[in-house]
């Protein structure tokens, strides 16, 4: 159920048909890239979990770009959606795309399912 993260601004994009929209929401999945820099660096292995403890998957609070602190700027980033200029609305659509990448993460967490 990954793919959720992938799947949802598809679905946004076929009722909304923004395609600055639909760049922005995928490129906030990157920064899921903290999971490949921690295998890179041989801290997490490459099958493995951050937190292999808890006997799930986990990245809030475990990777250096799942913390809470970057969660609210991200969230306030939001507010460049209300720019009347091209890129800070882009900006905007980043930062909502990294928020709710927060939140399916912070979900698949508490449900125990992968999303
Ligand atoms: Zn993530």
């Amino acid at each position: 159920m990954i793919f959720l993260h992938y799947i949802l601004p598809l679905v946004l994009f076929y009722f909304l048909r923004d395609k600055l929209m639909l760049l922005g929401l995928l490129l906030g999945n990157l920064i899921d890239l903290d999971h490949v820099y921690y295998r890179i660096i041989g801290k997490v292995g490459w099958f493995s979990s951050a937190c292999s403890s808890l006997g799930k998957e986990c990245s809030i609070g475990f990777y250096p770009l799942h913390n809470p602190y970057l969660a609210l700027l991200f969230c306030l980033g939001t507010l460049f959606l209300f720019s009347k200029k091209k890129p800070l609305r882009l900006c905007g659509w980043i930062f909502l795309g990294a928020f709710i990448h927060y939140l399916l993460d912070a979900l698949a967490f508490f449900s125990g399912v992968m999303i």
